[in-house]
């Protein structure tokens, strides 16, 4: 079974090729992903209709190149898979309108998927992971915790309040005057930073609920920052150093608060995963694996190009749900919003 996965949601363009490999592993025989990012770097942050147009002009290419590196063409794909939302609605559009000709043309089951789904889905394509499983899912527009049960079986156990996590780290960036995205260049700071100059606030620590919250954080952090104008390269570093420890010390808050309440939605957890572009945060990753191990649980985390937008996940998802006979027809919308879990009853 190979499927072709299209991703175009957000800044990212990508094609790729998936197949089932042993022990109920996905094998990726092409991902191609073509990251707009220097297009939006001038306006630090993402810019929709200069990403959809980015789309347009790359995305045909995109997969003819997917196809010819997996060594296939379209006739020997067994289905079309492509991200249907949420994300900025004129790439999703772009994205699912070419996978909806494709399919029409060389008649092919078209797979219509969620784009967050496909980052939860990420453990099983790389580690064959078995369900259930307790998923931290963080992203520049998403943060939340939840309890993967089964394809298209979620509950939510926690979600942000206010910012995304890793929009709290693309707000501290710009604030700081690094690059864009925030992520990477904040983590690179961290690491030559003192964390515990800055006494920032950890919101939502202790709550019994397991959300989150961030922009408190980051508005101290804004004041610190401003309290020290100018700020030399050492100030900058210890601010990230920081705004990160306190980040890993909700994360884990919210985790722990997580994990016992997956017990009353979906039994024992098989691992702890964690899965979005936030994920290739290594303090982060760190706190997590020590947490898991802590309670005896593994931790599975998607190697980094699979932690951002990518192809071979939509692929992987597309793979899922074709097995189940999950298919879609042509009339499936293009969805700005499309909530992949069901809210946990009240604890
Ligand atoms: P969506 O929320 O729809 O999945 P997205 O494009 O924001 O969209 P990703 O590409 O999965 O999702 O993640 C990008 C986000 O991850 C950005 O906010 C970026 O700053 C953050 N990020 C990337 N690397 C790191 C890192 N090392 N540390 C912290 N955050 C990071
Ligand atoms: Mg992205
Ligand atoms: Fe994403």
């Amino acid at each position: 079974m190979k499927i072709l996965g299209i991703e175009t949601t957000c800044d990212e363009t990508a094609a790729a090729v998936v197949t089932l490999g042993d022990e109920e592993r996905g094998r990726i025989l092409s991902n191609e992903v073509l990251s707009q990012i220097a297009e939006h770097a001038a306006y630090g942050g993402v810019v929709p209709e200069i990403a959809a147009r980015a789309h347009v002009e790359v995305l045909d290419r995109l997969i003819a190149r997917a196809l010819q590196r997996a060594g296939t063409t379209l006739p020997e794909i067994d289905g079309i898979a492509v991200a249907a939302g949420p994300g900025l609605i004129g790439g999703v559009l772009i994205g699912l309108v070419t996978a909806k000709t494709l399919a029409l043309v060389a008649r092919k089951p078209l797979l219509a998927v969620n784009h967050l789904e496909a980052h939860a889905l990420t453990p099983r394509l790389t580690d064959g992971l078995a369900f259930p499983y307790l998923l931290l899912l963080a992203s520049g527009g998403h943060t939340q915790l939840v309890a993967v049960k089964g394809v298209g079986d979620y509950v939510r156990l926690g979600t942000t309040i206010d910012d995304a996590i890793g929009e709290a780290f693309d707000k501290v960036a710009k604030l700081l005057g690094l690059g864009y995205p925030g992520g990477p260049e904040v983590e690179r700071q961290a690491q030559n930073g003192n964390p515990e100059r800055f006494a920032l606030p950890r919101p939502m620590l202790g709550r019994r609920q397991a959300d989150f919250s961030l922009s408190g954080l980051k508005t101290a952090l804004r004041i610190e920052a401003e309290r020290l104008e100018p700020l030399a390269s050492q100030d900058v570093a210890d601010l990230c150093a920081s705004f990160q420890a306190a980040v890993v010390d909700v994360v884990v808050d919210r985790v722990r608060v997580a994990l016992r309440a997956f017990a009353g939605v979906a039994g024992h957890p098989t691992a702890l995963v964690a899965a979005g572009g936030v994920a290739a945060n290594g303090a982060i990753r760190r706190a997590l694996a020590a947490q898991a191990g802590e309670v005896g649980l593994s931790f599975v985390a998607p190697p980094l190009p699979l932690c951002g937008d990518n192809g071979a996940m939509i692929a992987w998802a597309g793979l899922e749900r074709l097995r189940l006979g999950l298919v879609d027809d042509l009339t499936v919308p293009a969805r700005a919003r499309w909530p992949f879990a069901e809210a946990a009853p009240a604890a």
